[in-house]
């Protein structure tokens, strides 16, 4: 039997069955190392009181995290800290999850105070950080700003994990919370985005039950990075009320057609003269499920090239390697085909068909 991690409800709508290893992060270095990879099962679910996306098949998952970041999410992150400034008075900061502490060194650029990060990965040669996460550890900063930046996904009760946060902080405390958003890869059949270290996926009407179930007020939510993220701005209230819940609409489970996507794929890649764009992360999981087996792909991100692809093996090349002649490339991760056709076109001076697939389809861009 198993429960809703966010409200604790037992009935689900399934929404996907399958498997992949971790391929977010440490790459390896080997062909033999990749395809020895631990593969871990998917088994999503919907609750169906509250929207909540969760792995049923979840369990603890060990990884170093480092931080991926493409084309884009840049200017997200750059945005998301000048409105944090600007509605919060980030005099006492503590991210949490804050990794190599990139998003308080742009909080730093518009405001100053007292910045610390707890994570068990972090670093940073500017501000204080914790490797070991406690209750006590967080009422000695006593802060003021909580973030929480793509952490909450990561865990396997996000309720406890929250509320234990709120209890160690002082009322007044604002919370800035930032998760994916996968009323996205619903509505776009985006399977990919399914990852055994994400075992919680968020909607807007999840994410405010968790709030409100963990006593914050929910000041805002917003669908931010083309739809791809959600954010939230929430407050510990002064007295122990019940909380507001924003109303968010409910969401439509993804439902596959999967033969017909495997039969696509299987003839399109049967074109020898089409490269395989996008190696890690949720392309990995692409190449997984559909077994693809090219010798070669390929990645713009220049810390991937020269590893593996964790499960199926396959050896990473970057831009330099692309033939001259190229003029074919299918992208695993259907949000970046754009900008690839642009990094492609650039590099080769020719023109260029992109395909990916996407919305149960395998096309042209
Ligand atoms: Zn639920």
């Amino acid at each position: 039997m198993s429960y809703c991690p966010v409200c604790n409800y037992d009935e689900f709508i399934p929404v996907y069955v399958g498997q992949a290893p971790v391929a977010c992060t440490d790459l390896p270095e080997t062909a033999v190392e990749a395809v020895l990879k631990e593969m871990y099962p998917l088994d999503i679910v919907m609750c169906r009181d509250c929207c909540h996306v969760f792995n049923r098949a979840m369990q603890e998952v060990d990884y170093e995290g480092f931080p991926m970041y493409n084309g884009g999410w840049s200017k997200h992150v750059e945005l998301m800290a000048r409105m944090l400034s600007s509605v919060a008075s980030c005099e006492r900061v503590v991210d949490i999850g804050g990794g190599d502490c990139g998003f308080l060194e742009l909080l730093s650029k518009y405001t100053d105070g007292q910045y610390s990060c707890i994570d068990p990965n972090g670093k940073s040669d500017r501000f204080t950080v914790y490797t070991d996460y406690s209750r006590e550890l967080l009422k000695d900063l006593s802060p003021d700003t909580v973030i929480l930046r793509h952490t909450l996904e990561h865990f396997l009760s996000p309720r406890d994990v929250l509320r234990g946060i709120v209890s160690s902080v002082p009322p007044g405390t604002k919370f800035f919370i930032e998760v994916p958003n996968v009323e996205k890869t619903l509505d776009r059949k985006w399977f990919c985005d399914y990852m055994p270290e994400h075992p919680q996926n968020f909607t807007r009407n999840s994410l405010t039950q968790l709030m409100a179930l963990c006593q914050l007020d929910v000041n805002l939510v917003a669908v931010e990075n083309e739809g791809t993220v959600l954010c939230v701005l929430a407050t510990k209230p002064e007295e122990q009320i019940p909380s507001r819940v924003l109303d968010c609409p409910t969401v439509e489970p993804l439902k596959f057609n999967f033969k017909q996507v495997f039969e696509e794929v299987d003839t399109l890649l049967g074109d020898e003269s089409i490269i395989v764009w996008g190696a890690a992360g949720k392309g990995a999981t692409f190449l997984n499920t559909f077994g693809v087996k090219r010798q070669q792909v390929y990645d713009s991100d220049e810390r991937k090239v020269g590893k593996y692809v964790p499960g199926t093996g396959q050896r990473i090349l970057g831009i330099e390697d692309v033939p001259e002649d190229c003029t074919k490339v299918f992208v695993t991760c259907p949000w970046r085909a754009h900008d690839i056709w642009k990094e492609l076109t650039k590099k080769l001076q020719h023109s260029l068909t992109v395909y990916t697939y996407s919305n149960d389809k395998v096309g042209k861009v």
